[in-house]
């Protein structure tokens, strides 16, 4: 090797040490994440329940079911069920990888079995099921696993004569289960019935994104449709609705704010705010909440009275 061969070597070492990109790894083991104002600490992020300080901003950043139950119930101040787990890859199904490697891969990244928790919880002295989903296990995409942990978390709900919340997120059907994932926007839906016919609320947070499959069944039949900030919130992505209708689309296409408008989305709640709408509106819709039984009863009474009056 001649001396300008080292050169050259050493050049494109340098020159690669420089530009090379930090790999998905490195970013997930990092104590950084970035927003509009560039890098900002996890653990300052986290503080502020996820959610990106600066006003003009105020991101709702993804987060896993974990940590939305820690914030909602109170740190592990719920109760996690182990649900039924169907056999893995009923179809055998390989792409550019093998759908068995996803799944380990997706279980070893979240600590998960499947894509969605289940759990039990209390707020404003109301026991709660819930479900969230975590973005992490194959982009929240909804299979055979995730329809047993619904409903699993439905049935718990109907035995204990709980309400059912569910805080919605992912891509719609997962492609490796085809079919048989598709069927779940049925098992879901008719769960979902069964909650209804036992008069129990069920409520849906609309969380960063949900789509497809997902805002087509099971996250668009609640009773109250609530939603994060700035939520991506749709059927089709914003694409292939351009390229469909040949037209530019409005500013914030999609986003909750706009989901509001067209009347698919009741009310949008801050994240800090959730744990308190969701026990107000669950007071209300129970009738447990004592500042509004007691208004309602001297409203009875005065009716009452009112009645006896006139008679
Ligand atoms: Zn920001």
């Amino acid at each position: 090797m001649n001396w300008i061969t080292k050169i050259i070597k050493a050049g494109e070492k340098i020159k690669s040490a420089i530009h090379k990109r930090a790999t998905k790894e490195d970013i997930a083991n990092s104590d950084w994440t970035s927003c509009c104002k560039g890098p900002i600490l996890k653990k300052d992020l986290a503080e502020n329940l996820w959610v990106c300080p600066e006003p003009d901003c105020n991101k709702h950043h993804r987060i896993k079911p974990k940590q939305r139950f820690d914030i909602f119930f109170g740190k592990n101040n719920y109760e996690i069920f182990k649900t039924p787990i169907p056999k893995d890859d009923p179809l055998n199904w390989t792409d550019s990888k093998s759908y068995k490697d996803r799944l380990k891969t997706a279980r070893k990244k979240t600590g998960l079995d499947c894509g969605m928790m289940v759990v039990s919880g209390t707020i404003n002295n109301i026991k709660i099921t819930a479900v969230a989903s975590d973005f992490d296990f194959l982009g929240a995409s909804m299979a055979a696993a995730e329809g047993e942990a619904f409903l699993y978390g439905i049935q718990h709900a109907i035995e204990n004569q709980t309400p059912f919340l569910c805080i919605s997120a992912g891509g719609g059907m997962r492609m490796m289960e085809s079919l048989i994932s598709l069927s779940q926007m049925t098992r879901t839906t008719l769960a979902i019935n069964e909650l209804k016919k036992n008069n129990l609320p069920y409520l849906v947070c609309l969380t960063d994104p949900t789509a497809g499959g997902i805002t087509a069944s099971y996250a668009m039949l609640g009773d109250i449709h609530i939603a994060e900030p700035g939520a991506l919130i749709a059927f089709a992505g914003a694409r292939v609705i351009r390229g469909t209708v040949k037209e530019e689309l409005p500013d914030g296409f999609q986003k909750s704010e706009y989901v509001e408008k067209t009347g698919f989305v009741d009310l949008i709640v801050e994240r800090k705010d959730l744990s308190e709408k969701i026990g107000t509106l669950l007071s209300i819709l129970l009738k447990k909440n004592s500042v509004i039984s007691t208004e309602q009863n001297e409203t009875t009474k005065n009716t009452q009275s009112l009645s006896k009056v006139a008679s």
